[in-house]
């Protein structure tokens, strides 16, 4: 792959205006309004795509409902498993389009869009699709005089709002276990990356999904998310993106008293005790922030370091991150590719002045990097570190959602533990010692809905992820996800003689 570069023709000739995929329909927005999405690596236009406005969100609701009280409800659950699975198949098999899509329109490097995301996102497909004929409910034998049992049914129309640092793994993420509980779905991707959400939906009809069962609407939040999650017609929301917009969401979910599922930001506490294994865990703090160029809602963004390793583990971080290649997201060395857009990376940037005034200690990079190449336009920020940093700076309790690393110092595990659960968010830690008894007393006293011990940043289909406090709540992965999109339903069947 070294001959691809951000501009190459090859992606140009992958990518065509985007359209809205409505009751199996590609159609141009009802007010043929588009909207640019743009690569952040150089700034240039990828391509046009259609903002959907309150009509087509209704004409999509429609078409969700027509097709789950029609076509979806009526065929096997083990039908709609097939239908997973060979999703699953065909995003393998277009494996190599879907990461060109991804790395182009989202700046992250492409080993990890190629080896990881697209990977992953098939593997969701897969796991779901084994859950789709195994949704039982309970039989409940405790009368003689009636027969009750409870069935798990769908919830009906959803729509899931998808951001933009995981286009195509958070589409898996949110539409596998919806589909495979029997739902149809409204999906909205970010303005910022509709590309492989675009490119899934083309893969959805090959797959054989009935039309109607996913429709996906492209558009900004404040058009067409707003649209769709004030609209009476859908059942149940499941959002990923930040807090503001979560709340947001929440008001206009309670107007109509639509279910809803909240996966918001964090502050993750990664954890470094003395008695660790310093290699590994130097790897983890660097992979913990600087992988997906710490645009991730679990970024290990709050590095806890005890004090008798304190100066040890800073210097090797220096020294690591100046090994780090920032630039071209298709070439193979590079670690940290273009932040979203220059919104965000200007975003960053302030933090940087913000931890500067508050007194913390930048200890590697905090500018902007540029080139005078085809990336001269790039949202490209070097890898951040302040140390010395306080817990209660912004810097530590904000997130930045960026390639910036916030050091704090500690000296007993009490107050690892206390420090690591000051924070409103809580949606992951990790904690690194070679002590056992330790790991198994911060897991369980660690507030966060999921908690790396000697790991960081992993992901399985079947673990379910998703936030305590101000992180949200609902979960997808596992199960759980299976959870937020069925219902109860209690039967009582009278066995009394006549
Ligand atoms: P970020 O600030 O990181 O871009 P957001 O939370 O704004 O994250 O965006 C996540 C997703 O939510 C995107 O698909 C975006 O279009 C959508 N969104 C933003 N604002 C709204 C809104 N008011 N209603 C519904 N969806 C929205």
């Amino acid at each position: 792959m070294t001959a691809i570069t951000a501009t190459d023709t090859k992606i140009k000739e992958l990518v065509k205006p985007g359209r809205l995929l409505i009751n199996g329909e590609w159609v141009d927005a009802s007010s043929s309004a588009t909207l640019e999405t743009i690569n952040p690596a150089t700034g240039e236009v990828i391509t046009t795509f259609a903002e959907a406005g309150a009509d087509d969100v209704d004409k999509a609701v429609a078409s969700a409902r027509t097709a789950f009280e029609g076509k979806w409800s009526a065929i096997p659950a083990a039908r709609r498993g097939m239908y997973l699975a060979k999703l699953a198949d065909l995003i393998i098999e277009n494996g190599e389009r879907l990461a060109l899509l991804e790395t182009s329109d989202n700046g992250k490097p492409y080993f990890e869009s190629s080896k990881i995301d697209i990977p992953f996102a098939a593997n969701v497909f897969r796991y779901f699709s084994g859950w789709a004929d195994k949704l039982s409910g309970q039989t409940i034998p405790s009368r003689s005089d009636a027969f009750m049992f409870t069935r798990r049914e769908p919830l009906g129309v959803v729509a899931q709002i998808i951001p933009w640092n995981l286009p195509l793994v958070m589409c898996a993420w949110k539409l596998a276990p919806a589909l495979a509980a029997g739902n149809t779905v409204v999906l909205k991707p970010a303005e910022q990356t509709p590309l492989t959400a675009l490119a899934l939906g083309e893969l959805i009809a090959e797959a054989g999904f009935p039309p109607g069962v996913v429709n996906i609407l492209t558009g900004r939040g404040e058009v067409t998310g707003a649209a769709l999650v004030k609209h009476k017609g859908i059942d149940k929301i499941s959002f990923t993106g930040s807090v503001p917009v979560g709340k947001e969401i929440m008001k206009s979910a309670a107007d109509n008293l639509t279910k809803l599922t909240l996966e918001l930001g964090g502050k993750s506490p990664n954890i470094i005790f003395a008695d660790a294994n310093m290699k590994a865990a130097l790897r983890g703090a660097i992979n913990g922030i600087f992988y997906g160029k710490g645009e991730l809602c679990c970024a290990g963004s709050r590095l806890l370091v005890q004090r008798e390793c304190y100066d040890t583990v800073v210097t090797a971080l220096q020294e690591q991150v100046a090994k780090l290649q920032v630039g071209d997201p298709f070439d193979k060395k590079t670690r940290i590719g273009a932040l979203i857009s220059k919104e965000q990376m200007n975003r960053v940037l302030e933090y940087v002045e913000i931890g500067k005034k508050e007194g913390a200690k930048l200890v590697a990079g905090g500018e902007r990097v540029t080139f005078d190449n085809e990336f001269a336009n790039g949202c490209f920020v070097a890898p951040t570190i302040f140390a010395d940093v306080d817990n209660s700076m912004r810097i530590a309790q904000e997130e930045i959602f960026g390639p910036a690393l916030a050091v704090i110092p500690f000296d007993s595990e009490e107050e690892a533990l206390s420090i690591a659960n000051d924070s409103s968010f809580g949606l992951a830690a990790a904690i690194w010692t070679s002590d056992i008894k330790r790991a198994h007393r911060l897991a369980a006293g660690l507030k966060a809905g999921t908690v790396w011990v000697n790991t960081v940043n992993m992901f399985d289909a079947s673990l379910p992820f998703g936030g305590f406090k101000n992180s949200g709540f609902g979960r997808d992965l596992g199960e759980d996800a299976l959870d937020g999109y069925l219902q109860t339903k209690s039967v009582w069947v009278d066995l009394t003689a006549d």
